[in-house]
Formats: C-alpha cells, sequence, structure tokens
C-alpha cells in the first residue's frame, strides 16, 4: 500500500511530523488504495520556511525564465496523461473521458501561464499616461510573495492547475495543500518538479488535512496570500485567518447554478446541455447547473426528453469506456447527498427519476441521478449546494420570470441559457448574476477566459490575465521625467 508520509519540502521528500493517517479510497471498488498524513503545524513551519529562502532568486527571474518550466510541466504532463487519467479515475470516481477532459485542461493552462508570464516581462515599466507635466510614472507588477494554495477533490489537477500555474508565472513561492480525500494525482506535481529541475523550494506541496495543514498554513504568518478552493464555511475560516494579518485572498467556492430554458428552444438539444451540466462528474461540480427553470411551454416535453437519457446513464466502472457516470468520490459526500434525498421524500419531491427507477451498482459509492420538478424555492434543494446528480427542476411563464428566479440565490458561479434565439440568449445572459454564462453551449471553460463567482461564490477571478494578477502586487516608480 502506498503511504504518503513524506511531504515534499525544498525538492526533497521528507518525514512529517504528522502521527495520524488517513485512509485514502477507490470510492467504486470501496478499497483502501494508499495511507495519507494528516500533516503537521510543523510540516507547514518547513515548507514556508523553504519557499521565503527560495522567493528571492525566483521573484528576480524573468518571466521568460519561469515560462520554461511551466512548458517543462505541460510537456510531463502530456507524457504522463494515460497513467495520471487512470489514477484520476481510480481516486476521484470519474470516467475515463471526464479525466481525459481535466488532464487537458491543466495542461492548457500551464501552455497559456506560460504565455502569461511572456507577455509579463513586456508589460514592466510601462509608462503611465499623466496629465502632468515633467513628471514620469512607471507601472510594474511584483510578485506577492510566498502563497498557500489549497485545493478541493472533485477537480485535482485541473484546481491545482489554475493556481499554481499563474502563481509561478508570476514569480511567486508556493505551498501547495491539495485534498486529502485525493492526494494520488497531484502527488505527481512534485515529482514533475524534480523532472524540469524547479528550483528547490519553490514549490511545496503538503499531504495533509485541514486541521494539520490547511488552517495553520492559512494562518501563518509567512504566508503573503492564500488562494483556496472549496466550501463556503472552510472559505469563510480561511478568510478569517487571512484577516488576523491583513493577507491577501481569493476564493472560490460554492453554487447553485441555474440553466434556463426558453420556449423557443429545441428540447431535445437543450436536454443534452441540461444532462452535461448536472451528471457530470455525477454532479460534483462547482459549477453544476443544478436548477433548470424551463419555459412552461417546453417544460413537459424537455423533462420528457430529460427523463429518456437518465434512463440510458451506464453507472459503473469509472475505467470501462463504456460507464458514463461513476461512484461519488467518498462515502461521506454520499451520506451528504442522501441526506438531501432524505429532505425530499420528507418533503415529497415529485422526482421525474430517482433511485426507484434503477439499479445500482452492487457497490461503490453511488447516487442514482436523480431529477425533481416543481421543486419549491423555499426547499432547501433549491437553495443548498448538494454536490451530486440531482436536478431541481421549476417551470416560469416568462423570461423576466426565469431571469429573477435564476439571479434569487446566494451563489453566482455560473449560469447556461438556451434559447432558438442568439441575441434573446446573449440580452438574458447579461442580466445574470454570474461569473460564466454559456449561451447555448456546454460548460466551455477556456485558460484565456476569467473564472469565478458573484456573491457568495467567491472573491476575486482565476483563469485569464486575471489568473495572474491575483498573484502580482501592483507598484509604480514615480519621479521627474
Ligand atoms: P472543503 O472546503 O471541505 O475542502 C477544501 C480544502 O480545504 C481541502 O484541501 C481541505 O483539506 C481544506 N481544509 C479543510 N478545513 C480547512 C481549514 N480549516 N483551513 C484551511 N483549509 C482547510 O471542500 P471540498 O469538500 O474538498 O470541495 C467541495 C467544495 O468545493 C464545494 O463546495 C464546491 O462547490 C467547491 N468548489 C468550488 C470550485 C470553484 O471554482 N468555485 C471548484 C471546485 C470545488
Amino acid at each position: 500500500m502506498q503511504r504518503l508520509d513524506k511531504q515534499f519540502i525544498g525538492n526533497r521528500w521528507v518525514p512529517s511530523a504528522g502521527q495520524r493517517r488517513l485512509p485514502v479510497t477507490n470510492p467504486y471498488r470501496e478499497e483502501v488504495i494508499a495511507e495519507v498524513t494528516v500533516g503537521d503545524p510543523a510540516d507547514v513551519d518547513s515548507a514556508v520556511a523553504a519557499a521565503r529562502r527560495a522567493l528571492p532568486a525566483w521573484r528576480a527571474s524573468s518571466g521568460a525564465e519561469r515560462a520554461v518550466y511551466l512548458e517543462g510541466f505541460a510537456e510531463a504532463l502530456t507524457r504522463r496523461r494515460d497513467e495520471l487519467i487512470r489514477l484520476s479515475s481510480t481516486n476521484n470516481g470519474k470516467v475515463l473521458a471526464e479525466a481525459g477532459i481535466d488532464l487537458d485542461d491543466a495542461i492548457a493552462c500551464y501552455r497559456y501561464y506560460a504565455r502569461q508570464a511572456r507577455e509579463l516581462d513586456q508589460r514592466q515599466g510601462r509608462l503611465v499616461e499623466l496629465e502632468r507635466d515633467g513628471v514620469e510614472a512607471r507601472c510594474y507588477h511584483d510578485p506577492v510573495g510566498v502563497v498557500g494554495l489549497i485545493t478541493p477533490w472533485n477537480f485535482p489537477l485541473v484546481t491545482s492547475a489554475w493556481k499554481l500555474a499563474p502563481a509561478l508565472a508570476a514569480g511567486c513561492t508556493v505551498v501547495l495543500k491539495p485534498s486529502e480525500v485525493t492526494p494520488l494525482p497531484e502527488r505527481a506535481l512534485a515529482e514533475i518538479a524534480l523532472e524540469v529541475d524547479l528550483p528547490a523550494g519553490v514549490l511545496n506541496l503538503l499531504f495533509g488535512d485541514g486541521e494539520g495543514i490547511g488552517a495553520p498554513l492559512a494562518a501563518h504568518p509567512g504566508v503573503d496570500k492564500v488562494s483556496f478552493t472549496g466550501s463556503n464555511r472552510v472559505g469563510e475560516a480561511v478568510m478569517r485567518a487571512a484577516a488576523e494579518r491583513t493577507a491577501d485572498v481569493s476564493l472560490e467556492l460554492g453554487g447553485k447554478s441555474p440553466i434556463l430554458v426558453m420556449e423557443d428552444a429545441d428540447p431535445e438539444q437543450a436536454a443534452d446541455w441540461v444532462m452535461a451540466g448536472i451528471y457530470f462528474n455525477a454532479g460534483q461540480i462547482c459549477s453544476a447547473t443544478s436548477r433548470l427553470i424551463a419555459h412552461e411551454a417546453i417544460a413537459d416535453r424537455l423533462y420528457d426528453a430529460l427523463a429518456v437519457r437518465i434512463d440510458a446513464l451506464v453507472l459503473g466502472n469509472p475505467l470501462e469506456d463504456m460507464t458514463d457516470m461513476g461512484p461519488l468520490t467518498s462515502a461521506r459526500q454520499r451520506e451528504n447527498v442522501q441526506a438531501y434525498l432524505a429532505i425530499a421524500e420528507g418533503e415529497r419531491l415529485r422526482a421525474v427519476r430517482d433511485a426507484s427507477h434503477r439499479t445500482l451498482p452492487q457497490r461503490g459509492y453511488f447516487v442514482a441521478p436523480t431529477l425533481y420538478r416543481d421543486v419549491p424555492t423555499h426547499s432547501r434543494l433549491w437553495r443548498e449546494e448538494i454536490f451530486g446528480p440531482v436536478l431541481c427542476a421549476r417551470s416560469v411563464a416568462s423570461e423576466e420570470e426565469a431571469i429573477e428566479l435564476a439571479n434569487d440565490s446566494d451563489f453566482g458561479l455560473a449560469a447556461t441559457v438556451v434559447s432558438g434565439d442568439g441575441e434573446r440568449a446573449r440580452r438574458v445572459g447579461r442580466q445574470l448574476q454570474a461569473g460564466s454564462v454559456w449561451l447555448n453551449s456546454e460548460q466551455l471553460v477556456l485558460p484565456e477566459t476569467g473564472w469565478g463567482g458573484f456573491k457568495r461564490s467567491g472573491i476575486g477571478r482565476e483563469l485569464g490575465p486575471w489568473g495572474i494578477s491575483a498573484y502580482l502586487a501592483v507598484k509604480h516608480l514615480v519621479g521627474p521625467a
């Protein structure tokens, strides 16, 4: 059995000071495949010290020099693509095709930030246009320093790429903490750091849980910024810890995103996009479009089209090509989702499809793909992030009502608009309070476009030029012309 009881600090694997270990499971086989240390605050001290030692030389390097390492990461991930896809599938339960999409997304992200690192060199020292004569001002972008990066278990290699690539491009040194639930795929990042000869201390990777590593990292006085992706509960704790020392945070948190289907849409095409928005990764997607808002003129046809597609989903071994949906990633997540299903039963929600419509595989943390219709807006299922394959639907009588209902949420991460009229889709999309709005499309995530939420879905943006800005501090040099 693999033991993840060593921490990657200063380009060496050193024993963790953590005393306890947690099981790492294969959620399809319900088997323990590795053990991971819970970590210890002493590990955080060592990793932050290594990152601080590495900072002066790394921040002094040019963007073009750092770009070479980022390209090295992209090439190494490409070389190890097949192995990492299988590892992600095994540890996370996602089907191979989805793990492949993740890998390609991560590779594209490292390549994109290699380009951004080179562009950063061009941006340094640009003259600022001034009204005043006789004065010259130039703008520079300095790395914020040592950054703590904390990631969840649903898209391990992707969420870490979205942080690590721009942080390295900016000239920051890093302490990265993967989720204790899926530490195996991200272990490869430390191996790649060695392969590409990344200078010691630029990337430190700490295994552990929230108590052993996450909280001490967020609170560490030697950490200048924390970028966190995960739940609202923990994100708020991270922000409170950072506030104690006025440190910057970026937060990518939860969602309860809507998909709006207008009466002029093709119900069959709309059904495909609805399916992809909620059952991908067994619904464990922060941007899951888990609230379906359908115009009443199309709602019944849409529910019928969805029922056919849900029945056709093959649940099973994520490593088999024919499987459409794997298990949830952990027993705990299955319990979380089942608690919502119990509420739905108590509220007598009307299920178009649920567990009564299929036989689940005998083992694995499976939950049946579920669709409830006419869900009251006060139901917890309508309002809270479930993070599983549970779709809640309501019908509306007008475009205005659809927009109002879509925006009536604490969250604002993403949304999808489906309409036969592209102009109308754009008009509706402009009125939605969400960071990413897809128009007549699946959920396309592009390294050039920003990612992040309105309202309680987070603070700041990842990807695009905003992604690197999150790790840069603006500085002006002003003097006589
Ligand atoms: P989580 O908040 O439980 O854990 C996230 C990470 O924080 C893990 O690495 C965990 O070990 C660590 N952690 C736990 N306690 C901590 C503490 N006190 N201080 C610091 N770190 C601590 O979230 P999760 O269950 O791993 O992931 C699911 C959540 O992530 C969902 O709410 C989902 O919406 C969100 N998510 C958001 C995005 C996005 O881009 N907005 C992307 C993926 C996931």
